[in-house]
């Protein structure tokens, strides 16, 4: 009673509780309201004191004012008013942008995954990023960009996470993708300007002259000749020309949503420009290039990600020649401290175990990795350990879908090569997410378990929320894989 006394009269953000005192205060409070409190939840600030529960097999918050004997309580849903009402008064919950320390973007396409993600970076020395969905994932989940930042508000309000936290609007393509996701709060935008990539450089000397000289110069604020005596002394001249064929396009549609970002944002924002779901790899003088013409037109980016050597596919190791890798991130990495310095974003980050050494050798805090499917395949995982029928069900659909799925990813995976669920037993089962072709199919089909199979979605989600602490686990461990090679 003297500790909720103390809490209620703190006019400012009190720090938090000390875990004995938290967890007994938990215990008073879940008794008082038949719920159940997470004890990390509890922070008072501006006279009231807040916490995050479970009752029911939902959430609520709880916000108590006035004298402690007899507070006014007011017990409200876990929802995007609640969030709205949070924030102001527990400021840790806002987004922030993160600059240039290391990050690890961590997507959670289910929406339940923060708290998991959020024990794997706390106190490790890499800054994380826990809203972060493209539109095309928000598309498929039938999530709106408020609905990924609310679930990632109540994830580091569930965990009492003050150390501050990024939100990446991933795969922005239009101006309309960036104006939603600037109305929900996010603060880091990544702009993909993959559709205005030219990848056909294949070409006679005459038919790629032909296409430079046909660029958008009057948007790009150049013109072909002005273009070629600006790189006279940095790029060969028929590089150039394939450099500015294939990206000059992409060059300015990423100024036109630079500016325009610009112009709406209302308080402090952050950049990733991102090439990498293109066909072919970015060369160094290639991003020479557009880092080059994008700081000329006044962009201010703090990530860029290049198409790199090798294959990123979806979920799995890095597909390629390690030292080739390596020698390519060395000239990419000095092109991003020349002309910034920026980090290198490395997308489709899921699973790329043995190059995270090398990146960060390489690239040092310039290191931003994003993750997203590879904590949707963690869930999968243990609902196969939970419950073997039901994945077994998982498994049938994702074979059946597959052929459709693949079509917007980059996997490989064959469905011959992936065994047939009445084929394996319970205790072999968990062990089918790890390989390779079940990985991938598994992967690419979370959309349609959404669009096609409700009653799976939602078996999953209450199977999971039922054994969350097991989830939380598996995801610390999991994406805690990804995070120690990045410190070193
Ligand atoms: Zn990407």
């Amino acid at each position: 009673m003297e500790l909720l006394n103390r809490l209620l009269a703190s006019t400012e953000l009190a720090p938090p509780l000390p875990d004995d005192e938290a967890i007994r205060t938990a215990e008073r409070l879940s008794t008082r309201f038949d719920c159940t409190v997470y004890p990390k939840s509890i922070a008072a600030g501006g006279g009231e004191v807040f916490f995050l529960a479970r009752k029911d097999g939902g959430r609520i918050v709880g916000r108590l004012s006035g004298d402690a004997g007899a507070p006014a309580i007011n017990l409200l849903p876990a929802d995007a008013s609640s969030a709205a009402l949070l924030r102001p008064k527990l400021p840790f919950l806002w987004p922030r942008c993160i600059g240039l320390r290391r990050t690890i973007g961590c997507g959670d396409r289910l929406g339940i995954a923060t708290p998991g993600h959020i024990r794997a970076c706390r106190g490790k020395g890499v800054e994380c990023i826990l809203a972060q969905q493209s539109i095309r994932e928000m598309t498929r989940t039938r999530r709106s960009p408020q609905d990924v930042m609310d679930d990632a508000t109540f994830g580091v309000f569930q965990e009492g996470f003050r150390d501050g936290y990024g939100a990446d609007a991933d795969h922005l393509k239009t101006p309309d993708d960036a104006d939603v996701c600037l109305r929900a709060g996010f603060v880091m935008f990544t702009i993909d300007p993959g559709e205005h990539v030219d990848d056909e450089i294949d070409l006679p000397e005459a038919a790629l002259d032909a296409k430079f000289e046909a660029l958008p110069w009057q948007e790009l604020e150049s013109s072909s000749a002005g273009c070629r005596r600006a790189f006279a002394e940095q790029i060969e001249p028929a590089a150039l020309v394939r450099a500015a064929v294939k990206y000059g396009r992409a060059v300015a549609h990423s100024a036109r949503m630079y500016r325009h970002i610009k112009a709406k944002a209302d308080g402090p924002f952050e950049i990733e420009v991102s090439v990498d779901e293109t066909a072919a790899p970015t060369s160094p003088d290639e991003h020479r290039y557009i880092a080059t013409e994008l700081r000329r037109l006044g962009v201010e980016w703090v990530s860029l990600a290049p198409r790199y050597v090798g294959e990123f596919e979806k979920g799995v190791d890095y597909i390629g020649d390690l030292g080739v890798f390596e020698r390519e991130l060395i000239k990419h990495h000095a092109i991003a401290r020349e002309l910034g310095p920026y980090k290198l974003g490395f997308h489709s980050g899921s699973d790329k175990f043995s190059i995270y050494p090398i990146a960060a050798r390489v690239c040092g805090d310039l290191l931003h990795l994003k993750t997203a499917g590879t904590s949707y395949l963690v869930a999968v995982t243990v609902a196969a350990e939970l419950d073997p029928a039901f994945f077994r069900e998982i498994l049938t659909f994702a074979r059946e879908r597959y052929p459709e799925d693949r079509a917007s990813y980059h996997v490989s995976a064959r469905l011959a090569e992936v065994p047939k669920p009445d084929e394996l037993s319970a205790e072999e089962l968990p062990g089918i997410v790890d390989q390779f072709h079940a990985r991938e199919v598994l992967h690419v089909m979370y959309g349609s378990v959404v669009a096609d199979r409700p009653d799976f979605h939602q078996r999953l989600m209450k199977l999971l929320e039922d054994h969350e602490e097991e989830h939380y686990r598996a995801l610390e461990a999991h994406i805690g894989r990804h995070v120690e090679p990045l410190i070193g």
